[in-house]
């Protein structure tokens, strides 16, 4: 494995905790979704590193391909009341979607901090 293969690991592993990519010890994020300018121990200008609908794709993906499966299966195996169904699944996926939209943007930016891909603002 290649250092550069590592220094990325290691900053989407950083940003998945929310933690600066850079460091490991600033936060990322400023409230839910909303990147620092700055990272508040090492200065790095993470401000800079937009992520874009990447994030949202992944969360997409994901949460899809987790409930979509699980929502069949437990519609012929166990028969629930399509009420109790559909707000069960709606609950789930609507924390799902929370949890990843989150911990997704965080390794996203970690990745592109790594490769330093920055937004050149076109
Ligand atoms: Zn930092």
């Amino acid at each position: 494995m290649a250092a550069g293969d590592q220094n990325i690991r290691r900053a989407i592993g950083r940003g998945l905790w929310a933690r600066c990519p850079n460091c490991g010890k600033g936060r990322l994020f400023a409230g839910y979704l909303r990147v620092v300018e700055r990272c508040s121990v090492c200065q790095a200008p993470l401000g800079n590193y937009r992520a874009a609908d990447g994030p949202a794709f992944i969360t997409i993906t994901v949460v899809g391909l987790l409930l979509v499966p699980a929502l069949g299966w437990s519609f012929v195996a166990l028969r629930p009341d399509p009420l109790k169904l559909a707000l069960s699944v709606g609950l789930l996926m609507g924390i799902l979607t929370l949890v990843c939209l989150r911990l997704s943007k965080g390794m996203m930016i970690g990745y592109l901090w790594a490769t330093d891909e920055r937004d050149s603002g076109a």
